[in-house]
């Protein structure tokens, strides 16, 4: 079927091709509802077989296509189903896979507004809707990165800017050889990535001050240290075990008070604003001075996907353009690689976009309050049945133990093998937990029944060998 090199493809051969593939990924995704979360070991086995070496010649790509499904589809684990509940991230809505198809068939290099004009658009009119309904000021620029990892590290870049700036240091074009220190101050509960992103900045792991946290995860303001000379101070929104959100209104008054610069962490707790029953969570966030938010978590769109928000309008770019002295565009127009780490990246934009285009402000408000409704639900309901939830459930995320370390390891595990769902193992504060997190669009409430019977199943019998 694949034509001999060097010979166009003919319409109906790519044609059939993509309507393959797109049969094939519909398969799968119905299977989703019936199969065992995890993939079975055998699958996982089933892989071995294309280990090969590097093929001499070409082969048919409606063939490659077919050995591809056949044999890594039974082998992936289903966090695009609806019953996925490790790691705090979504499933992808049928809609934002669909405008990823058709985005990488127009393959374009996101990179510079006239030669992409209609990517570079929607863009951003993808940045100004989630800037309206996640609540940030109206100066803020953001840009498309891979995941909150890299969104930390860009809003970071930008903090490092205007902090050294101030102290009349110019980072971008003297290094840090010989510049003014810069305190950085992080919560005990900082996601790991936060602080891998300090180091690729060369703010040091090492020297960051940590500030203890109360029992849920949350900064102590009242431990915060005495902030002098540049500084940033690094808030979390949502803490990965509890869903607990920093005093963030008080310690934000806190930094701008001492003129320190306020960066809030916000991979999956950003999304509390844009539920008017969750908002008050994220009260005072919008004083920050920036924000980094995953799309790949709670807005449930295909990895990778991530934003970095800056409020102070030429600082991102001031830290991300090519050209050392960045120039804003007289005529308003927006070059996306001045915004971003990347010059060549794909336009992932796009599917934001189309998951705000078909949600709406009611739809997002509504897959949000669902999954926390859901989160609640599994709490009161282990609860019910004698188990310990360890941590206030404030937003989509629910921490149980089953009793001593290794039977609580014994349920995870058990959990995992039943299928029925599929929860991940943390140890929170020195208690080893069952962690449950729910943010997927496809959970409906019945997943959440049906998922919490088959935990209660599997720790009622796991506890029950150990009496
Ligand atoms: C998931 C997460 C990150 C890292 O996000 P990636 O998208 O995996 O890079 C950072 N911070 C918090 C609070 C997270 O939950």
């Amino acid at each position: 079927m694949t034509p001999p090199p060097g010979r166009r493809q003919s319409p109906a051969l790519r044609g059939a091709l993509l309507e393959d593939a797109a049969q094939r990924a519909a398969r799968y995704l119905d299977s989703l509802a019936t199969r065992p979360v995890a993939p079975p070991a055998a699958a996982v086995a089933r892989l071995d077989v294309l280990d090969t070496s590097m093929p001499a010649a070409p082969s048919d790509a409606a063939e490659v296509l077919a050995r591809l499904d056949d044999i890594v589809s039974p082998a992936t684990m289903a966090m695009a189903g609806p019953r996925f509940f490790g790691f705090v991230i979504g499933g992808a809505l049928p809609a934002t896979v669909a405008a990823n198809w058709l985005a990488t068939a127009w393959d374009q290099n996101a990179a510079l507004a006239t030669a992409t004009p209609g990517v570079s658009r929607v863009e951003a009119i993808a940045l100004a809707w989630l800037k309206d309904v996640l609540g940030l000021p109206a100066s803020t620029q953001g840009a498309f990165v891979t995941g909150a990892t890299m969104a930390n590290f860009t809003a970071l870049a930008a903090a490092r800017h205007r902090v050294l700036l101030q102290a009349g240091w110019q980072v971008e074009a003297e290094g840090l050889f010989g510049a003014p220190p810069i305190t950085v101050i992080v919560g005990e509960e900082a996601h790991p990535t936060l602080i891998k992103s300090l180091g690729l900045l060369g703010l040091g792991r090492k020297r960051i001050l940590r500030v203890p946290v109360d029992g849920q995860g949350r900064m102590r303001a009242d431990r915060l240290p005495r902030m002098a000379g540049p500084t940033i101070l690094c808030l979390q929104a949502g803490n990965l075990n509890t869903g607990a959100f920093d005093p963030l209104s008080d310690l934000c008054t806190a930094a701008h008070e001492a003129g320190a610069w306020c960066h809030v962490d916000g991979a999956f707790g950003l999304w509390a604003r844009a539920s008017g029953r969750l908002a008050p969570l994220a009260a005072g966030i919008e004083l920050a001075d920036s924000w980094a938010t995953d799309a790949h978590k709670w807005l449930n769109v295909p990895y990778d996907s991530g934003m970095a928000f800056v409020r102070e309008p030429g600082v991102l770019p001031a830290a991300m353009a090519i050209t050392a002295e960045y120039l804003p565009a007289g005529d308003g127009a927006r070059n996306p690689a001045d915004f971003t780490p990347e010059l060549s990246r794909r336009a992932r934009g796009i599917e934001v976009w189309a998951a705000l285009a078909t949600l709406g402000r009611s739809g997002l408000a509504e897959m949000l309050d669902r999954n926390c409704r859901g989160a609640r639900r599994f709490a009161a309901g282990l609860a019910a049945a004698g188990y310990e939830v360890l941590n206030d459930v404030v937003l989509n995320q629910v921490l149980v133990s089953f009793g001593a370390p290794e039977v609580t390891e014994r349920v995870v595990e058990a959990v995992q093998a039943d299928g029925t769902c599929w929860c991940g193992r943390t140890v929170w504060q020195g208690r080893t937990a069952l962690r449950i997190s729910v943010c997927s669009w496809a959970t409906t409430d019945e997943d959440v029944e049906m998922s919490l019977a088959a935990i209660l199943r599997v720790a009622d019998r796991v506890t029950a060998s150990v009496r």
